[in-house]
C-alpha cells in the first residue's frame, strides 16, 4: 500500500477520511490516482487537493451520506449526483440492512477489506467489471446477514436464510459475521486457520472470480498440471470427504492451508489469495521501506518469493516482539512455489493481454 501526502504536506493513509494536521477532508481522487486532502473552490465545489490535479470532485455517496468510503467521483459531467457511487462502491449489490444497530460499523469494515482488495488489483493492472465494461464474469458484491446468528440480534431477511460466504458467477458474497472479531476469531481457532481476517475473504473469493475469467475454457490443461483433476472427484463429492475426514495429516507438504486440500479449486482460491497478499507486503514495503523494496509488477517471480521470506523473518520477530501470531506463519515449500508461480504467469499474462503460452513476464 502506498502513502499519499496532503497539500500541508502532513502523510495521509489509504483509509483517512480527515487529515490530522490541517482538518482538511481527505479522498482518493480518480483523476491523479492519489488520495488528497480536499479543497473547498471558489464557487463552493470540492476540488483534489494534488496542485498538479486539481480535479473538481464530488464525494461518493457512500462517504458523503453513509460514511464508509473515502473516495470521490470526478465532476465532470451532469449524470454525476449527490447519489451517484464511486469506481468500487458501484460493485454492490447487497448493502447491510442498516436498520440493524452495528450494521454500519459491520459494512464500514467490510468496504475497508474490499477497497483494499481492488486497490490490489487495481496495482497489478488486472481486468475486473461489470457487463457493460465488457467484462465477464460481471463483479458484484453481497454483503448479508444470517437469520440466525447467536444472540437473535439480527433482522431477518428472509425465512431461515443462510449467509455462505463464497463467490458464484462473479458475486461474492460474505457473511456478516466475519467482520465480528470474536466469532471470526472463534471460526479461525476451529478450522485450525493460521488467520482468518476480511481482507483475507476477499482475497480468496476474488481467486475463484479470477478461475473463472481466465482459466475456464482458456488454461484448463496448464491449471490441471499444477493443481489437479478438478471433476475427479466432483467438487461436493471433495466437499463431502474433507468435512468427514478433514486434511492430510502431511499436508504441510504440498499446500498453502488445510483448506487447499479440499478440491483443486480451493487449492487455487487459497494460493490466489497468498498471492495477492504477498503482492500487498512487498508494495507495503516499496512504500515504507526503501531499502527492501520491489515493486511487484515488475519484478522477477523468485525474486519476490526471496524478498518475501526475508521480510517474513523479520516481521514475524517484531510479531512475536508485540505477542502477536506470525505475520507470515505459512511455509512456501516447492510445490506452494510452483503454483505461486502458475498465477503469476496467469496473471502477468491478463496484464498484457496475452496468453500463457505467449507471456514472456515469468
Ligand atoms: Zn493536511
Ligand atoms: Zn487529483
Ligand atoms: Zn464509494
Ligand atoms: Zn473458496
Amino acid at each position: 500500500m502506498n502513502k499519499y501526502t496532503c497539500h500541508c504536506s502532513n502523510t495521509l493513509f489509504f483509509e483517512n477520511t480527515q487529515c490530522v494536521a490541517c482538518n482538511s477532508e481527505v479522498g482518493w481522487c480518480p483523476a491523479c490516482q492519489r488520495l488528497t486532502g480536499l479543497l473547498l473552490s471558489p464557487n463552493g465545489t470540492l476540488q483534489c487537493g494534488f496542485t498538479e490535479c486539481q480535479a473538481s470532485l464530488v464525494k461518493c455517496h457512500n462517504y458523503e451520506v453513509e460514511h464508509v468510503c473515502n473516495r470521490c467521483i470526478v465532476a465532470n459531467s451532469n449524470e454525476v449526483s449527490s447519489s451517484s457511487l464511486c469506481d468500487y462502491c458501484r460493485y454492490n449489490d447487497t448493502i447491510p440492512d442498516l436498520s440493524v444497530e452495528g450494521n454500519r460499523e459491520r459494512w464500514y469494515r467490510l468496504e475497508t477489506a474490499k477497497r483494499r482488495l481492488l486497490y490490489s488489483l487495481d496495482s497489478l493492472g488486472l481486468p475486473y467489471g461489470k457487463t457493460e465494461d465488457g467484462i465477464q464474469p460481471a463483479l458484484s458484491f453481497d454483503f448479508k446477514a444470517d437469520t440466525n446468528f447467536p444472540g437473535n440480534q439480527w433482522k431477518p431477511m428472509g425465512d431461515h436464510e443462510q449467509v455462505y460466504t463464497g463467490h458464484d458467477h462473479g458475486k461474492i458474497t460474505i457473511n456478516l459475521q466475519e467482520t465480528e472479531d470474536v466469532e471470526r476469531e472463534k471460526l479461525r481457532v476451529s478450522f485450525g486457520e493460521a488467520h482468518r481476517t476480511i481482507v483475507g475473504h476477499f482475497r480468496h473469493e476474488i481467486g475463484h472470480y479470477y478461475w473463472e475469467m481466465l482459466i475456464e475454457n482458456k488454461e484448463e490443461e496448464a491449471f490441471i498440471r499444477v493443481f489437479g483433476d478438478y471433476q475427479t472427484p466432483t467438487y461436493s463429492e471433495a466437499l463431502e470427504r474433507y468435512y468427514q475426514d478433514g486434511p492430510p495429516n502431511n499436508w504441510q507438504e504440498n499446500f498453502i492451508s488445510a483448506y487447499a486440500t479440499m478440491h483443486p479449486w480451493e487449492d487455487f482460491a487459497e494460493t490466489f489469495a497468498k498471492y495477492l497478499a504477498m503482492v500487498s507486503v512487498l508494495d507495503t514495503a516499496r512504500h515504507n521501506f526503501s531499502e527492501v523494496g520491489i515493486d511487484p509488477t515488475q519484478a522477477e517471480f523468485m525474486t519476490m518469493i526471496k524478498s518475501y521470506q526475508n521480510l517474513g523473518t523479520m516481521l514475524n520477530e517484531m510479531n512475536r516482539a508485540m505477542g502477536l501470531i506470525d505475520l507470515m506463519p505459512e511455509v512456501l515449500v516447492p510445490p506452494v512455489i510452483e503454483k505461486l508461480k502458475f498465477i503469476h504467469q496467469i496473471l502477468s499474462a491478463a496484464r498484457s493481454g496475452a496468453s500463457l503460452q505467449t507471456s514472456n513476464h515469468i
